[in-house]
């Protein structure tokens, strides 16, 4: 029986779908303005591997995640960029489903685009005012009124007193609260032509938060099961997703909210500020960047796809360079243990095996991949240690419940990758990375920490790489 963790709750709940079988799942989507980066890349993962395992135990699953096709950045970018709106989306939406492809993530059934649902939206804005919830303020927007709705802050567990207290910003004039949010936003003069729709209102676009309110009601009706995406949109995103929904319906909308973990970069929340931003293509692709499709490093690809798988969705997540050495050396000792055998086509899995009776029992916990990931180690080991087929067909079926193991071995070891440690991978070990790695040792001496800097400074060895430490701590290396 499958548990899974609600947010509402904060409690791990038995699940069971409103309609018996079958599972209706809405996750937030990506604004189309820019290329997939590496929390889009978590996201993905993580509620694809839901969706393969809800169907593994049976249900039929209904997965719709949007696209926001509308938005201040889009229209900001094709201001900048003198293009339509239109090429722009269309542009990142093909490269979304290439970096999906090449992360071997498996599609919603349906992939909503805003612009298509805008009446859809005007229609639930005019509900929302008639009960009371909205109202349209002196410069054209119209506006939730989130103190009338009396169980805002419910999911997010917060008090609308205290976010009024924390709220530094001086109210908006065209605001009754600071917390009211944009259901309909009015036309600037120099914005652009298909960034315009007609309304009782005046000419505008939609907010943000209405667009999933619409869309999820329209495709997959009311209550849904299970509603996702990263843990960003709790509030106010979800909860104002919450309140138009239910606001306008009344009754429940989604009765269980999942919600992924952050992923850091170098232990900082990634941002273009920060400098440490990175695209899903910018980690596993090379060359040819700018097209819908693009040369996918396979090997780096599936590393990053088992980074995440082996992570448990709900944890924080820390993309650095060890981490990564560490997963694209896990992966490799997973095909090092299936390369010897050869399997039919149409293997599967041996549901009566004691394996699979504990990879289902950890998968039901929640989605507890990392234990799930560990009975795959246990199964490269009997596979390894005993030259046994059976474990080895076993490890490779149930990997793929994960989307993991897709590739030929052979295929797999040819290819390149900058997280190996032999020394003809180790030439691929970047500037970047060198230097990355050459702080940490230090900040390892500092703490007095010499095991992990004896352990960097093997690593940086074994790479090609030489470091000489200087007074006050400071280093400076070089390739041999
Ligand atoms: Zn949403």
């Amino acid at each position: 029986m499958l548990h899974i963790y609600n947010t509402l709750t904060h409690t791990k709940e038995k699940f069971q779908p409103y309609h018996k079988g079958s599972v209706r799942m809405y996750v937030c989507g990506m604004t189309v303005y820019d290329f997939c980066h590496l929390g889009h890349a978590r996201v993905m993962i993580v509620f694809d591997i839901v969706q393969r395992w809800l169907r593994n135990i049976g249900f039929r699953v209904e997965y719709v995640r949007n696209i926001t096709d509308i938005d201040d950045k889009i229209i900001k970018r094709s201001l900048e960029l003198k293009k339509d709106i239109s090429d722009i989306t269309n542009f990142y939406i093909s490269a979304m489903h290439a970096d999906e492809r090449a992360l071997w993530v498996n599609s919603p059934n349906k992939e909503p685009r805003a612009t298509h649902y805008v009446d859809h939206m005007i229609e639930m804005i005019q509900q929302l005012e008639k009960k009371g919830l909205a109202y349209h303020a002196e410069n054209g927007d119209v506006n939730f009124k989130v103190r009338s709705f009396p169980s805002y802050g419910k999911l997010s567990r917060k008090d609308l007193d205290s976010l009024r207290s924390g709220e530094r910003v001086p109210v908006a004039s065209d605001k009754h609260d600071p917390l009211d949010f944009v259901l309909w936003k009015h036309s600037k003069e120099n914005d652009p032509d298909d960034s315009k729709w007609n309304s009782c209102y005046g000419i505008g676009r939609p907010g943000w938060h209405i667009e999933c309110s619409a869309m999820s009601h329209s495709i997959l009706g009311l209550p849904i099961d299970i509603h996702g995406g990263g843990p960003d949109l709790i509030f106010p995103h979800h909860e104002n997703e919450i309140a138009q929904t239910e606001g306008v319906y009344g009754g429940v909308f989604s009765h269980n909210w999942m919600h992924c973990g952050p992923l850091m970069v170098n232990d900082y929340k990634m941002s273009k500020s920060l400098n440490n931003y990175c695209t899903i293509r910018e980690a596993i692709g090379y060359g040819n960047l700018s097209n819908d499709e693009y040369c996918v490093n396979t090997r780096e690809a599936e590393m990053l796809r088992f980074f995440i798988v082996r992570n448990h969705y709900r944890s924080k997540q820390n993309y650095v360079i060890d981490n990564l050495i560490d997963a694209q050396s896990s992966l490799d000792k997973l095909y090092s243990a299936i390369i010897n055998f050869q399997f039919d086509s149409d293997y599967c899995v041996d549901w009566s095996d004691p394996s699979a009776t504990e990879f289902a029992e950890a998968m039901n916990d929640d989605f507890n991949t990392p234990k799930a990931v560990a009975i795959l180690f246990d199964l490269a080991s009997k596979a390894n240690r005993d030259n046994c087929v059976r474990s080895a067909r076993q490890l490779k079926s149930l990997s793929s419940i994960l989307g993991l193991l897709n590739q030929d071995p052979e295929n797999y070891f040819k290819s390149n990758t900058r997280y190996g440690s032999g020394s003809i991978k180790s030439v691929y070990l970047s500037d970047e990375d060198v230097e990355l790695l050459v702080l940490k040792r230090s900040q390892a001496k500092k703490n007095l920490d010499y095991k992990e800097s004896d352990y960097i400074r093997n690593l940086l060895k074994e790479s090609g790489i030489e470091v000489e430490d200087l007074p006050n701590y400071s280093t400076r290396w070089r390739r041999f």
